[in-house]
């Protein structure tokens, strides 16, 4: 064999070796990465609902529902294919200049190099599936984790959390996703997710937390509020032994009227202790 012919033979070897690595080469999930997009903005939201959702973070840390992690979505109302939500950024310290313009994609518009929270996806697929939800919650509200990870349904306790009367789902990641690090940091996740919330109010996810919707920014916290509460209520109930009476089905959607209503009342003085103002 000729020098020549050997070192041919070694060029070739090489790149069918380079050919072979790109082909077995992992898939990066482009979407997440994708972060900012040069579209035209919606426009800019009033200042009022911009208020209300730094707001809405900060209360559901007061009320327990929020700690480090977790966030809150309004969906534009400008263009119901954008949505407000803050940056990557602990709830509490949000601020006006914090909220980015988000697209069902997951894109931040205009988001100036600022880094999106890796599960905007709940909130694009949610406002995707959903043309009624104004504002999404996901919050890792603690007691609700029992009910996602054991058989015991989660249900409605008392009138406050009336919209669980419908029934409470809950979102298997590893049927969408496999062994996953348990976050929806995809829009297929996302889209999985939004298929198991249906046209519930909440669904809860195993291992991780809940989604809660809303037609406006108040009653979504109102609602995210009062399934922490009524997850509390529930274990309690349980640890009592005997049987437990729940609101039916009817008694919730009657009930739920009502708190359509009155959400505004704890909402005024939430937002008061929430803003110091
Ligand atoms: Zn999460």
């Amino acid at each position: 064999m000729t020098r020549t012919t050997t070192r041919a033979r070694l060029i070739i070897s090489r790149l069918l070796m380079a050919a072979a690595l790109a082909t077995a080469a992992p898939v990066v999930q482009a979407p997440a990465l994708a972060q900012s997009t040069a579209a035209p903005s919606a426009g800019p939201a009033e200042p009022a609902l911009i208020e209300d959702l730094v707001a809405a973070g900060r209360i559901l840390v007061n009320q327990g529902v929020l700690d480090g992690f977790g966030h809150v979505s309004v969906r534009h109302p400008k263009d119901p294919t954008r949505f407000l939500m803050a940056r990557s950024v602990a709830p509490a310290l949000v601020v006006a200049d914090d909220i980015v313009e988000h697209d069902l994609d997951g894109n931040g518009i205009d988001a100036k190099g600022r880094t999106l929270f890796l599960e905007r996806f709940i909130h694009a697929e949610v406002y995707r599936a959903r043309p009624d939800v104004m504002a999404v919650v996901h919050s890792h509200s603690p007691a609700t984790i029992p009910f996602g990870a054991s058989q015991v349904p989660m249900r409605a306790m008392f009138h406050n959390s009336a919209f669980l009367a419908a029934g409470v789902p809950v979102f298997e990641i590893r049927k969408a996703g496999g062994m996953t690090n348990m976050l929806v940091g995809s829009g297929a996740l996302g889209k999985a997710l939004a298929e198991a919330l249906g046209d519930k109010p909440a669904v809860l996810m195993r291992g991780h937390g809940n989604v809660v919707v809303g037609p406006s920014i108040q009653l979504a916290v109102f609602r995210a509020v009062y399934l922490e509460v009524n997850a509390r209520l529930q274990l309690q109930a349980i640890s009592l032994g005997g049987p437990i009476t729940y609101l039916e089905a009817e008694e919730g959607v009657k009930a739920d009227k009502v708190n359509e209503v009155i959400s505004a009342r704890p909402w005024d003085i939430w937002k008061k202790q929430a803003l110091g103002k």
